[in-house]
């Protein structure tokens, strides 16, 4: 399911994201905007089976390479951060990276 929201600050009862993201463009959603449209799901939330640290590191950094580039990376970090994402990298961002940034705002 897609959420229908196009801004930057999802609505409270907003359907949490299908990845990857499937549903075809439309104009005012910005998951449509996504550099990850794609790409392999498994570059943003790892193989089905231990990953060695090295082996996450560097997928992880080709992930966050890509949203880089990526023209709606502020939207999808707030999405995840509203959404509590427990998996992958949104907004070029590891889960961990992701608390660390609410963390981080909390103490502000
Ligand atoms: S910021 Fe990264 S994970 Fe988010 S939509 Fe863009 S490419 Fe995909």
């Amino acid at each position: 399911m897609v959420p229908a929201f196009p801004c930057s600050m999802p609505h409270e009862g907003a359907e949490p994201l299908s990845f990857p993201i499937t549903a075809p463009p439309g104009p005012d959603l910005w998951e449509h905007l996504a550099a990850c449209r794609d790409q392999d799901p498994t570059l943003f939330f790892g193989p089905n089976r231990f990953e060695p640290k090295r082996e996450r590191m560097a997928r992880e950094a080709a992930a966050k390479e890509v949203c880089s580039g990526c023209n709606v990376r502020s939207q999808c970090l707030d999405y995840a951060q509203w959404a509590d994402e427990p998996f992958g990298v949104w907004g070029g961002l590891s889960e961990p990276e992701r608390r660390e940034l609410e963390l981080g705002a909390g103490a502000a």
